[in-house]
């Protein structure tokens, strides 16, 4: 059994400045993540962020979560466990964990999920040939990996997701054939939309996939248009000569290890699937677990730093350890999450938050769950 003070699930963006924040403090930290690496997402975006200065605008993921892992990997109050998959949360308060074909048991005091999200999939007939990938993982492929996943792609969404990924297609030497949105309007950010649509690629609005074909192996796609109900157009069919379908059509929060805490959970579209409820300060229904980044509402790493940094420094409050400068570094980092959600672009997220954001401890409901694990 490894006893500790703190431990952080997933070494994204938001767990690596929840672990640095906490152990800023004097908490002792382990980190498990169940990749080989740590960084989560970051490692893979090549292109730069938005946003302002302190919302580290203009600089690539890549060079954040290389930043964010070495000062980490220098901190003597965090241990590391990559390759380590969190299985469960007991009620006696362990975590098991897999690692090299081991299993382990942890003990913390304190527990910060930060498992991020998993992309979403679409039924169509086919779905299952290969040649059909989720937008992430094409991501890996080509940026992390060097492997092309193909010579010419269909992407399905016109999100940021679907468009970056598209863009570093281009730029490893894949064509896209075009990208298909089933919203009225392109989701992603103009000034991303518009390097496709200048390299020639074509973004067709209110359109889905209708299907795959392959014998073996994803051979093209055919297209519909969708009326204003997002029902198929008959005869609008257009056929695609591909051998990649890339799906971007959005991700869910991982929450497993939440649901097994028994944490209160409330669906919220604007967050993207089942949430739980928290506190201003991250932490959820169950006292001494908090939540931070896409685990708890999908967003931005940006955001999903700055929670980080809000659940490590609570977290290593509630064990007793502080700072003279802890009250302004909570206050700045509150301010900082209330710019990136301000404006009309923080507008779904806002409204989600609302949702799932309470005040008071009394204000948590706890849902039962079945109390057989
Ligand atoms: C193509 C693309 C472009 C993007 N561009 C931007 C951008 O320009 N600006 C921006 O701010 N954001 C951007 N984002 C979003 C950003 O990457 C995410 O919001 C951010 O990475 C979320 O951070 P996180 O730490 O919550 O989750 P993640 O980065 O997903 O990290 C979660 C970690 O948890 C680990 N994990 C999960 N389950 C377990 C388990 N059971 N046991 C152990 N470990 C586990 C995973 O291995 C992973 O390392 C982009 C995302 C994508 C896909």
């Amino acid at each position: 059994m490894i006893a500790c003070e703190i431990c952080v699930i997933g070494g994204g963006p938001a767990g690596l400045m929840a672990a640095l924040h906490a152990a800023s403090l004097g908490a002792s930290v382990v980190i498990i993540d169940r990749n080989d690496y740590l960084g989560g997402q970051l490692i893979k975006q090549t292109h730069r962020f938005f946003g302002s200065k302190e919302q580290r605008a203009s600089e690539r993921g890549v060079n954040i979560s290389r930043e964010l892992s070495f000062a980490v990997e220098e901190e003597e109050n965090i241990k590391v466990l990559t390759a380590a998959t969190a299985l469960g949360y007991y009620k006696d308060g362990v975590v098991t964990v897999e690692k090299d074909e081991r299993f382990l048991k942890i003990k913390p005091q304190k527990i910060i999920v930060a498992t991020g999200g998993a992309e979403k999939t679409l039924p169509f007939p086919n779905n299952d040939l290969p040649g059909v990938y989720g937008a992430g993982a094409v991501q890996t492929l080509v940026n992390v990996y060097g492997v092309k996943p193909g010579q010419r792609v269909l992407m399905v969404g016109a999100g940021n997701i679907g468009v970056i990924v598209s863009y570093q297609l281009l730029q490893a030497g894949v064509e896209v054939a075009g990208i298909v949105e089933a919203a009225p309007r392109i989701g992603a950010y103009w000034v991303h939309a518009a390097k496709v649509v200048r390299a020639g690629v074509p973004i067709y609005t209110r359109h889905t996939i209708k299907g795959a074909w392959g014998e073996k192996e994803v051979e093209g796609a055919t297209t519909v248009e969708l009326d204003d109900q997002w029902r198929p157009i008959p005869g609008t069919e257009k056929d695609f000569d591909v051998d990649v379908i890339c799906l971007s059509v959005g991700l869910s929060p991982l929450t497993e290890i939440l649901w097994q805490a028994g944490c209160a959970m409330k669906y919220v579209p604007e967050l993207s699937g089942y949430v739980p409820l928290r506190n201003v300060d991250m932490e959820t229904s169950v006292p001494g677990i908090y939540i931070a980044g896409d685990a708890g509402g999908i967003e931005e790493a940006s955001a999903a730093m700055m929670e980080g940094a809000l659940a490590g420094l609570s977290a290593a409050r509630a064990l007793g350890y502080s700072a003279s400068d802890f009250n302004s570094r909570r206050a700045n980092i509150l301010r900082e999450l209330e710019n990136l959600r301000s404006g009309p672009v923080g507008e779904k997220i806002r409204k989600g938050l609302k949702k799932v954001t309470l005040i008071e401890r009394q204000e948590f409901r706890v849902l039962p769950l079945s109390s057989n694990f």
